[in-house]
């Protein structure tokens, strides 16, 4: 699939912004200098009280043939993105960092207490500067949802009993591509923490954003949450009237 650059920008360290995408569209987030974590929240442009669910992402999805479903600890190429409704904004079409999935999609942002709790004294957190590039558009701060936090290294250690925080695995022009499954308001904040924990191994960077276009895209209706599940059901061949085989 060859996409065109419909729109770009350089997101400067500690700033945040927004883009509009339309569907089909695919946003391409690039670590221009590596270990960067980008978080990002996202919302369905025509009704924005629908929003992104981290746990959703991870845990609603099919199956592979011959495989049982496990709840996910992350989301990689080839995975949906999905809103509260449980019906997917964007789909994870490339990512070019090793290992993929390398992403923080179990824990909200980095805000003010995270700051001020770990003695850095008060200052913004992506919770903030999120809240910040949302209200324009009448979006609450109460109404940001747990975020995808992008290249973040965040991975569960059965030893010590919790999340660690590690430097980021992304080298310098490492990217990830979502494709709109239907038109989106997104907020991206270039994570501001360089004193606290390793999210971005201590220096803040710079992030390419890109708008492409693919010019094959043919626009799809955007079905409601159970027609669309339906359809799903249906492409696999799979009876909705079926036990179930949990
Ligand atoms: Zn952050």
């Amino acid at each position: 699939m060859v996409t065109l650059i419909a729109e770009e920008h350089v997101l400067a360290p500690k700033a945040a912004m927004t883009v509009e995408l339309r569907q089909g569209q695919v946003l391409r987030v690039t670590d221009l200098e590596g270990q960067q974590v980008v978080d990002m929240a996202v919302w369905n442009l025509h009704n924005l009280r629908e929003k992104l669910s981290t746990s959703y992402s991870r845990t609603r999805y099919f199956p592979p043939e011959g495989q049982s479903f496990r709840p996910r600890m992350t989301v990689q190429q080839g995975d949906w993105v999905m809103s509260g409704l449980c019906r997917p904004l964007m789909t994870i079409l490339t990512e070019t960092a090793d290992p993929p999935g390398t992403h923080g999609v179990h824990h909200r942002m980095c805000n003010a207490f995270f700051y001020a709790s770990h003695g850095a004294g008060i200052r913004d957190g992506c919770f903030e500067q999120l809240a910040a590039v949302a209200a324009p558009y009448g979006v609450p701060a109460e109404d940001i949802p747990d975020s995808f936090d992008i290249f973040q290294n965040y991975p569960y250690d059965v030893d010590a009993e919790g999340f660690l925080v590690k430097d980021p695995v992304t080298r310098p022009g490492d990217y990830i591509e979502f494709r709109a499954e239907m038109d989106l308001l997104v907020a991206l904040s270039n994570c501001p923490d360089d004193e606290v924990a390793a999210a971005n191994a201590f220096h803040c960077t710079s992030t390419g954003v890109q708008v492409r276009d693919d010019p094959e895209w043919v626009a799809r209706p955007v079905l409601d949450p159970r027609e669309w599940l339906l359809e799903q059901l249906r492409v696999r061949g799979i009876d909705p009237l079926g036990a179930a085989h949990v």
